[in-house]
């Protein structure tokens, strides 16, 4: 297996690495703590023998994304668009609370799965991202935590950023596996929330794999036909598909689901619209996130007015269904939900 970033191997494979190198297998967690502990993105003062240094420098890059722009919203809310190393966008977001900081990371650049409604998915598909790249973005706003002297650190990781984490789902394990390991980031699973648009067999394989990770689904409809013109992929896996999915993955891992609900006038935010959700989250271990719809691309998706809003969420709390309206961040700088965009990928190439 041959990776472009160092940050992309497991423990085991940079072990396996060194021993067919001839070098001493100790030398793995040594270099595992300047990566992950002391986050150092050279390799010049790693303390190994010069020899080593030098094919450590051939092999893998130790600094994958170089920061283009930082934008900070008027609510704190950080966002960067970085470049890979074959220039392509990926954006980053940090969004802080009194308590939290929480880095939503993107899994690929731009997104495959055309949502209507989302602006990355407007922006088309680059690639998928390497372990090591989604790793860098958390790495970086701990950077920029200690460099800004702000006294917080990162305490949740949200894959919510560009594209379909289990479309990348490789690297979104390796990552979820570093973040979680006490010798590298030390992360509580419940810390980390991968976010699916619906990629049924994912699911599964999120459990097979053991993967640490809280899951939450873009539900975002909850009858086939609206849903169906919202998400192109409800085409490949239907309600009745993906409800199956996470009731595989509820009875298996005998965890919550987060739902992800936008909230879109006339759509999804109607009496009928509610009733269907409502019957659809009742008989499960779900708990619901709406959201309203950030603005996006497309003319014919509106936000409903508040009132609508309300009258949504009295109507599925009035049946004692667990729902959050989630409070959107950094809508003043295209941070917020389904904003990230950066440039078209066409300019990108
Ligand atoms: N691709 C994954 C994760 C990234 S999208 C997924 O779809 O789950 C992150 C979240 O933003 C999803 O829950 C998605 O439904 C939501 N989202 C996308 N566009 C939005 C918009 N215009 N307004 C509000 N939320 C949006
Ligand atoms: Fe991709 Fe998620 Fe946006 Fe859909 S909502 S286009 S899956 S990033």
């Amino acid at each position: 297996m041959y990776f472009k970033d160092i940050k992309s191997l497991s423990h085991e494979e940079l072990r396996r690495f060194l021993s067919d190198n001839g070098h001493k297998l100790y030398r793995a967690e040594q270099i595992r703590v300047w990566l992950f502990k002391l986050m150092m993105q050279a390799y010049e003062g790693l303390n190994v023998p010069a020899e080593l240094c030098e094919l450590l420098k051939t092999n893998f890059r130790i600094k994958s994304l170089r920061e283009e722009i930082k934008t900070e919203s008027s609510d704190g809310t950080v966002k960067w668009l970085y470049k890979t190393a074959d220039d392509f966008p990926v954006e980053t977001v940090m969004i802080p609370t009194e308590t939290r900081a929480s880095v939503c990371v993107s899994t690929q650049s731009g997104c495959a799965m055309d949502c209507v409604f989302c602006r990355t998915g407007s922006m088309g598909f680059n690639r998928s991202l390497e372990a090591g790249e989604i790793l860098e973005q958390i790495i970086n706003v701990h950077k920029y935590f200690s460099k800004e002297k702000q006294e917080r650190t990162v305490t949740n990781v949200i894959f919510m950023g560009m594209g379909e984490p289990l479309m990348n789902l490789e690297a979104v394990h390796r990552a979820c596996v570093c973040l979680h390991d006490q010798k590298a980031f030390a992360m509580g699973k419940g810390r980390l929330t991968v976010s699916t648009s619906g990629i049924a067999p994912g699911i599964a394989e999120l459990l097979d794999r053991n993967t640490p990770c809280h899951l939450a689904v873009s539900l975002v409809a909850a009858d086939n036909e609206t849903r169906e013109s919202l998400m192109p992929v409800n085409k490949r896996w239907n309600l009745t598909e993906l409800l199956k999915a996470i009731d595989n993955y509820l009875e298996r891992s005998g965890e919550w689901v987060t739902l992800e609900y936008i909230l879109i006038k006339n759509k999804t935010c109607t009496k009928t619209a509610a009733e269907n959700l409502i019957r659809l989250v009742k008989p499960r271990r779900c708990k619901v996130n709406a959201i309203v719809l950030n603005g996006n691309e497309n003319p014919e998706l509106q936000a409903p007015s508040e009132q609508e809003v309300n009258e949504f969420l009295e109507t599925v709390r009035a049946k004692s269904v667990q729902i959050n309206i989630r409070n959107p961040r950094g809508r003043d700088i295209l941070a917020a939900c389904g904003q990230l965009a950066s440039i078209p990928c066409k300019a990108a190439i």
